[in-house]
Formats: structure tokens, sequence, C-alpha cells
């Protein structure tokens, strides 16, 4: 049997349930079935291309079918794909957790295979932290307004999406609280991005300084709240939440799982406020989009507090395939391409380029159009209802992936993508857009 646009659609509607779906909607909607993606590209069985401008929700940095890292996947394959890593070790693992502590500087590596798992270790390992210490009553746990950390029940509980959020609300955590995000867009008019993220710290300080003795760590997205729709904020605001967490003895978890390795214009967002975070959470690129992988990475003092004779003082959490083999080779191969390539200067000539091109849109109804290193939102206000779906559908009809978070476009593509293929894609979202309005 060969397998054709239709086929493969029919069978996976019968067998397959899509995430962040309503899968109903699929009576309408077509899925896209990709044969195979090479570069930016994404190629379905009737040979029609879709460039990737979500860079396959946010994973890829170096396009598809990389020679470089598939040569180290397959390389790894030949040697060893997994071993339990309780009790065991491998050479990727610990290449790959010596080069992360390079870059971030923090140390002992403890990893899973998804985003989500991670802030639930980074959220675990800090509540335990406390009751190494005898403070047993910090059990609470801030984050921002429309922040998302995942969504399993942990990391729902401090996810700030009420889609997500609202229907599970009886299964979570109500102790979590949500302090208002410092995304510019909610700036008084003549205030600036950087007195508005000024005038949050001083609310998660009036609430900080109150509530201390309960609150455990707070966890925040540098730079960029990807999921509600690419919001952004001065980094001015993480340097003061550092200088609040140390003086309150509260833990800072940096969740770059979506801003990490390069996406914001520094390898790690962190950088652009210059403050080391307590906790760091990496996944999403960290394999360059090749296989799930994500890593906790903490200070010595939070590792030495668990470091004990007694078996319960130790973080005992596992997953099946920590640490797994292949997915580490990607990492390492990815981390080689940071290396042995001017990616992030090559991003920022990339980045001015498209900011250039983009000024022309000053003509469109959009507001808020920004830009964070390898990231591009605006927001539209559409005549009538249904905008996601029908810019979603008018860009694909185009050969473009995009996906609106409400009234929100926002372009996130593979590093790779070239300027012929950037004006590509500013041609057709600006089509899309003119049909969807
Ligand atoms: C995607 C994301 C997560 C969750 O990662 P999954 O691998 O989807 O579980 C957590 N935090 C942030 C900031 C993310 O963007």
């Amino acid at each position: 049997m060969t397998t054709s646009n239709a086929s493969l659609l029919q069978r996976s509607l019968a067998a397959v349930w899509h995430p962040c779906t309503q899968m109903k909607q699929h009576e309408a909607l077509p899925l896209v079935p990709v044969k195979r993606g090479e570069g930016v590209w994404l190629e379905d069985f009737d040979g029609k291309r879709y460039l990737d401008g979500v860079s396959s929700w946010w994973v890829n940095l170096f396009g598809h079918n990389h020679p470089h890292i598939k040569q180290a996947i397959k390389a790894q394959l030949d040697q060893l794909e997994h071993v339990i890593l309780a009790g065991f070790t491998h050479e990727p693992v610990v290449r790959l957790s010596e080069q992360l502590s390079l870059l971030t500087g923090l140390g002992h590596s403890f990893y899973a295979s998804d985003g989500a798992s991670a802030t639930e270790i980074a959220l675990k390992m800090s509540f335990h932290y406390w009751r190494n210490h005898g403070e047993t009553a910090k059990t609470r746990f801030l984050s921002l307004q429309n922040g998302y950390h995942g969504e399993t029940l942990g990391s729902l509980s401090v996810t700030d999406i009420a889609l997500f959020k609202d229907t599970y609300a009886p299964l979570l955590r109500e102790e979590s609280i949500a302090l208002p995000s410092p995304d510019w867009r909610r700036a008084e008019p003549g205030e600036s991005a950087e007195q508005y993220a000024l005038r949050c710290a001083g609310q998660a300080e009036a609430y900080i300084a109150q509530h201390h003795a309960g609150i455990a760590a707070v966890i925040v997205e540098p730079l960029v709240q990807c999921a509600t729709g690419m919001a952004m904020y001065h980094p001015v605001y993480l340097q003061r939440l550092r200088a609040l967490c140390d003086r309150y003895q509260v833990h800072l978890i940096a969740d770059e799982i979506a801003v990490g390795f390069g996406r914001t214009g520094t390898m790690f967002a962190i950088e652009q406020a210059g403050i080391k975070p307590d906790f760091i959470c990496l996944s999403k690129g960290i394999t360059g989009g090749y296989l799930p992988l994500s890593v906790v990475q903490t200070t010595q003092d939070i590792y030495a507090a668990f470091y004990d004779d007694s078996v319960t003082r130790g973080f005992l959490h596992s997953h099946s395939y920590t640490g797994n083999a292949l997915a580490c080779s990607a990492a390492l191969a990815t981390l080689d391409i940071f290396a042995q390539h001017d990616v992030l200067n090559s991003n920022r000539r990339k980045a001015g380029y498209l900011n250039r091109r983009l000024a022309a849109w000053r003509d469109l109804p959009i507001r808020h159009l920004r830009n964070t290193g390898m990231i591009w939102a605006f927001d539209v206000t559409p005549s009538r209802p249904g905008f996601q779906q029908r810019f979603y559908q008018a860009a694909l009809q185009r050969g473009l992936l995009l996906r609106p978070v409400g009234n929100t476009v926002y372009f996130m593509p593979p590093y790779i993508i070239s300027e012929e293929e950037m004006d590509w894609m500013l041609e057709q979202a600006r089509g899309a857009l003119e049909e969807s309005l």
C-alpha cells in the first residue's frame, strides 16, 4: 500500500489523538501530512512544501535533515542507544553535562524528556531543598500572569493560561500565585517598557516581602512569555527579581525551555539581565529539534543540600529515559554547531534583515510589532471572530506554517532561514493577513 496524503489523514484521524486539538475541528480542517523535511521546509506526499515558520513548535534550530546532527545520532546508534542512568553512566550524558555547565555556570544536570517534567523537577527540588534545611513552611510557588511552564499537573499549577488551566483547576495546587506580568504592552501611555517592568517588580516586592516565609521559588520565562503570544519584557525585571529572591531567601527558577539556545539573541535569555538563577530548565531547542530531552541545572549549594547519608534527603525522582544517549548525542551535535559557526552573530544579521523588511508593514492594521532575537510578533484587531483559524488556513494554503495565538501572529523560524526565505515568508504572511483580517 503506498501512502498518500488522503490515506494518511484518514488513518491519523482514526488512530491518533492529536495534541492541543479539538479533534472534531478536523472534520472541516484537514491535517497536514508530512513526508519529509529539509532545511526550513516540510513536504507532503504530493510534493507540496510548507515553510516551517514555527520551528515545529519552537524546537528546531538548524533546520530539518541537518547532516551533522543526523550523523551524530547515527554514530551514537552504533555504540549505545540507551542505558539506565541510575547506577550507570555513559559518555554522551557526561560530556553534555560538562558542556552545559560551561555555558550556564550551573552544575549537576538532572535529565528528563520534556519541558513539563523539567519544570516539575525544578519545583520539587526547590521545595525539597528548603525541607532539607528544616524550612518546611516553604511550600508555595510564585509565577507570572500569562506564564506557561507546561501542562502536567504540577507545571500547570504555575501556568496561567486560562484555556489550558481552567478545566483542570480542581486538580491543581491552589497555593500558587501569579504576579503581574511585565509584558510591555500593558504599560500606561508614556510609560517605557523599563519603567513598566520596574513598576511590576515593585508589585512583586510587595508580595514577596509579606509572604516569603511560605514561598519556595519564583518561576519565570526570561524575556519572552512565548505561549501566551510572545509577550516581551525588559531585562531589568529579572535583575530586580534576582535581588528580591536573594533578599528574601526564595529560589529563582529560569524556565528557558522556549527561549534557551539563542532564541532571544544570547545563548540564554538571562544573560541579557546579567543574572544567575538558582535553577535553569532547558528543553525544546536542546537537541536541535531532533529528539526529546530536557534538563534542570542548579547551584552547588542546592546540590550540596541533598548530598547526605540519608536516602530520603536525596532527590527521589526518575524518568525511564533519563539521559537517553541518542538524545544527548543530538544535543552535543547541536552545541557543536554553536561552537563551530558564529550562530548568534549570524542570527543578529538575519534579525536585522527581517526587521528592516517588517518596517514596511507600518501601513497594515497591526499593533505592538515586536522582536526579541529570533522571535517576532504583532497583534491584530480582526473585523470578525475566528481570525486564528482563518489566518492559519490562509497561510497554509500559501505553503506557510504559522500558528497564531489568539489575535497574535508570530514568526519563530529555524535559524538557518535565508534572506530569500524570509522575504517569501513575509510575502505569504502578508497575503494571508490581508485575506483573513
Ligand atoms: C513548551 C514549554 C514548556 C513545556 O515543554 P513540553 O516539552 O511541551 O512539556 C515549559 N515551559 C515553557 C516556557 C515552554 O515554552
